[in-house]
C-alpha cells in the first residue's frame, strides 16, 4: 500500500478502503447481507446503509447458524492507553445495537497487556487503571448487564493465558511478522500478543463447552488479529470468529485515524462544553478561505472533518445529510453553520453519556469481571 498504512497501533495517511479490502481479503456489505440481517433486526442502523460498518468476514455464516438455533455471542474490546474519544464509541453504539435487536451476551475485552508493551509511556499498573476507568464509558452505553461482561487481561490472567498458551502453540514467528511488521528487535510481549487477542473469541466455547458462533464487531484496523484467530482457532477445534467492521472516524485535525493521543483533534468523553466548543472552532473543514469566496465557489464536504462528524456520528437523516453537503456545494452555507450544528449535538449526546458515565461509578461491579487471587 503506498500511500497509507494501517495496522493495529498505528494508521498513516489518507485510507483507501477499497485497496484495503483486497488487502486484508475482507468482504464488503452487500445488499443481499443488508437484506438477511433486516429479515432479523426489522429495521437497518444507519452504519449500514450510510457504508460505515461496510465490510465483513463470514456473517452469512453467522445468520446461517443464527437461524439453526446455533445463536451467536459478541466480542469487542478496546485498548486501554488513554481516554475515551468519539472514535472509540461509534463501534460501540453499533455493538450495543446488534446486542439489542439479536438479544445475545456481549464479551468485553480491555486489553491492558497490549499497551504496557506497545506503549512506552505506559507503565502496567497505569494501563490497569484505565482499564478499569474506560469501563466507565463502555457502561455508560447501556449495555445489558446481564449479557454483559467486562474483563482486563490481566484482572483474568490465569483463565486468559491458559488459553492463549494453546493459541500460542500454533503461531509461529513468520506469521506474527507478516500480519503485523514486527521483528527481531520487538519485545516478545508484542510478539505473544495476538493469542492474548484470540481467546475472547472462544471464551463462551470454553465457558459452556459448546462450540458457540463468535461476532466481532470492529473498526478494520484490528483485522491482522482476527486473521491470525480464523487461522489458528479451528486447528484447536473451534469455529473460526466472524467480523464486521468499520470506517475510522477522522481526527478533527489532519484526517485518517481520530488517535487518542492527538489532543485537540479527538474529542473526549469527559470533554467539557467549553473544551467541545473550541475544538470544533478550530477543525478542519472543506471550506474556503473567505466567506465571500465560499459563496461564489462553495465547499467541499468530502474533505471535511465537521462533515464527517455529522455523516458518521451525528445525524443520521439522509436527507439532512444530502441537503448539508448540497448547501455546502453550491456556496448556500458557511462552515460557522455547520460548526454550531455540530457542537449542538455532541453536547447533547455528551451531557446524557457523563451522567450515565457517574452512574456507572455504582454499577461498575455488574459488568466487571476479575479473578480473586
Ligand atoms: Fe464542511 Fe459545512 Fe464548511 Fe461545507 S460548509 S466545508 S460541510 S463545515
Amino acid at each position: 500500500m503506498e500511500n497509507f498504512k494501517v495496522t493495529p497501533w498505528e494508521v498513516i495517511g489518507d485510507v483507501d478502503y477499497s485497496k484495503l479490502i483486497k488487502e486484508f481479503g475482507i468482504q464488503l456489505i452487500d445488499k443481499n447481507l443488508l437484506r438477511r440481517i433486516k429479515k432479523h433486526t426489522r429495521v437497518l442502523h444507519p452504519y449500514l446503509t450510510h457504508g460505515i460498518f461496510f465490510a465483513h468476514r463470514d456473517m452469512n455464516w453467522i445468520l446461517d447458524e443464527y437461524e439453526k438455533g446455533n445463536v451467536f455471542y459478541l466480542y469487542t474490546g478496546r485498548g486501554p492507553s488513554g481516554s475515551v474519544h468519539l472514535g472509540h464509541i461509534m463501534p460501540w453504539l453499533f455493538t450495543k445495537w446488534l446486542q439489542d435487536k439479536f438479544g445475545v451476551e456481549l464479551f468485553f475485552q480491555m486489553t491492558d497487556d497490549e499497551k504496557f508493551y506497545f506503549k512506552d509511556d505506559i507503565s502496567l499498573k497505569k494501563a490497569q487503571a484505565l482499564a478499569r476507568e474506560n469501563a466507565l464509558d463502555v457502561i455508560a452505553m447501556g449495555f445489558d448487564p446481564k449479557k454483559t461482561h467486562i474483563f482486563s487481561n490481566t484482572g483474568i490472567a490465569k483463565f486468559m493465558y491458559n488459553q492463549a498458551a494453546l493459541i500460542a502453540n500454533r503461531i509461529t514467528f513468520s506469521m506474527i511478522k507478516a500480519s503485523f511488521g514486527l521483528n527481531e528487535s520487538s519485545n516478545i510481549g508484542k510478539i505473544f500478543y495476538t493469542s492474548m487477542q484470540a481467546v475472547p473469541a472462544i471464551m463462551k466455547s470454553v465457558i459452556t463447552g459448546n462450540n458457540v458462533p463468535c461476532l466481532i464487531p470492529h473498526a478494520v484496523d484490528q483485522d491482522p488479529h482476527f486473521r491470525i484467530a480464523r487461522d489458528v482457532l479451528p486447528k484447536l477445534n473451534y469455529y473460526k470468529p466472524a467480523s464486521i467492521q468499520c470506517l475510522f472516524l477522522p481526527g478533527l485535525k489532519q484526517g485518517g485515524k481520530m488517535s487518542a493521543s492527538e489532543g485537540v483533534g479527538a474529542i473526549y468523553t469527559t470533554d467539557n462544553i467549553a473544551t467541545i466548543k473550541k475544538k470544533i472552532n478550530r477543525a478542519f473543514t472543506g471550506g474556503r478561505g473567505s466567506a465571500k469566496e465560499q459563496r461564489e465557489k462553495g465547499g467541499n464536504p468530502e474533505i471535511c472533518s465537521v462533515f464527517k462528524y455529522l455523516f458518521m456520528l451525528f445525524e443520521m437523516d439522509n436527507k439532512i445529510i444530502s441537503t448539508i453537503d448540497e448547501e455546502c456545494r453550491k456556496g448556500e452555507r458557511l462552515c460557522g453553520q455547520c460548526k454550531i450544528y455540530l457542537q449542538e449535538k455532541i453536547i447533547h449526546f455528551l451531557k446524557k453519556h457523563q451522567s450515565q458515565r457517574e452512574r456507572a461509578k455504582e454499577i461498575f461491579d455488574q459488568y466487571w469481571v476479575e479473578e480473586q487471587n
